[in-house]
């Protein structure tokens, strides 16, 4: 192990870790011997327990923010922790919103380059990233040269998250400090997305429809096979761009990646940019009429099939089992 320290830009959401930050965290804890994690909020020396669970040892508390967005402040008080604590090898930051914001404001304190949608991570004699291209067909690596801790912002379902036995992170207080105008942004308002169900980036069945369905209202189909099933409804970018169902659903490189034990593909073709986001999944499912489409490659089990014959079908069977 080359690597010394880590540490973890740990992103807090209703009195926890984000999934994405207990991947880090877990990752970390395999590639470097310290492992810190940087966190903020209204509760966030409580999540020191959980910080540990997950590998940190120390649990860096920049604090309540009191509405701020945490861009400004965590990326001022990360500064201000290397100016007395020394530089980490490398600070993970989660592919969220807010881990994109605090990266490129801690690029632009620490005169640093950030390494981006890196879904590999390895220690060769130095830290190794892996980002893919070309609509994931490819994969390149990537690695920092000169002084100063490699940035590297790292897509979701990357890494597995694994717990330890961990005791708990200790807390040291990490202010932000002075953060000037750029600090002065608070969240007037926020809106919690309806969802019944688990989500999407963390069910263990996700049920996906695309242009196949031939129109909105068949992703209804969609919904209740998910729900019979106890997952969750995912969507391919044609029919997000058409308007039928919310971003938040969409599934490939532009969306979100997912990685559940059962993937039911609908009506969807196949695009390398939609299979880049579904392929890590344990099994996949595809319901196609054409038997040439690409995504019955990827397939362990298919149907070549209409989707309005096959999925009613499959929804009667999964009502009739109870
Ligand atoms: C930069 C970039 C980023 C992108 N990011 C994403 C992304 O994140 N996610 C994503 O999904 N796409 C993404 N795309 C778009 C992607 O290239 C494809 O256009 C898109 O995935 C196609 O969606 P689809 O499979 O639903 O539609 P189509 O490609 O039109 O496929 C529809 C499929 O349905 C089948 N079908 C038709 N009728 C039936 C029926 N009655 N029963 C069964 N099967 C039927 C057809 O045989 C066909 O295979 C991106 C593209 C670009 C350029």
């Amino acid at each position: 192990m080359t690597l010394s320290t880590l540490w973890v830009v740990a992103e807090p959401a209703n009195g926890a870790l984000t999934t994405t930050s207990t991947e880090l965290l877990s990752h970390a804890r395999d590639l470097a011997t310290n492992v810190s994690a940087i966190t903020w909020g209204p509760d966030a020396a409580s999540l020191a327990g959980e910080a540990g669970e997950f590998g940190a040892t120390t649990l860096y508390n920049v604090g309540d923010l009191a509405g701020a967005l945490p861009g400004a402040a965590v990326a001022s008080a990360i500064a201000v922790l290397i100016a007395s604590v020394g530089a980490p090898d490398a600070i993970l930051l989660p592919a969220s919103y807010d881990g994109r914001d605090i990266a490129g404001r801690l690029s632009a304190r620490l005169d640093r380059p950030v390494l981006t949608n890196v879904t590999g991570l390895y220690d060769d004699g130095g830290l190794v990233t892996e980002h893919p291209i070309f609509g994931g067909t490819q994969t390149v690596s990537a690695r920092f040269t000169g002084e100063g801790p490699g940035l590297v912002v790292v897509r979701a379902k990357s890494f597995v998250v694994e717990a330890t036995e961990g005791l708990a992170a200790s807390v040291v207080d990490a202010p932000a400090g002075d953060v000037g105008p750029s600090g002065a942004a608070t969240i007037a308002t926020s809106h919690v997305e309806e969802r019944t169900g688990p989500k999407l980036e963390e069910a263990a069945v996700v049920v996906s429809g695309g242009r196949g369905l031939g129109e909105a209202d068949k992703y209804a189909l969609i919904e209740e096979a998910a729900k019979l099933l106890g997952g969750a409804a995912g969507a391919s970018r044609a029919i997000v761009d058409a308007g039928w169902v919310p971003y938040s659903h969409q599934v490939g490189q532009t969306g979100k990646t997912v990685k559940p034990t059962v993937y039911i593909a609908c009506g969807i073709s196949g695009a390398t940019q939609h299979m880049v986001g579904m392929k890590g999944s344990k099994n996949i499912v595809a319901i196609n009429k054409d038997a040439d489409a690409p995504i019955f490659q990827i397939a362990d089990f298919g149907i070549v099939g209409d989707v309005h014959k096959v999925l009613p079908a499959l929804i009667e069977a999964l009502k009739s089992r109870g």
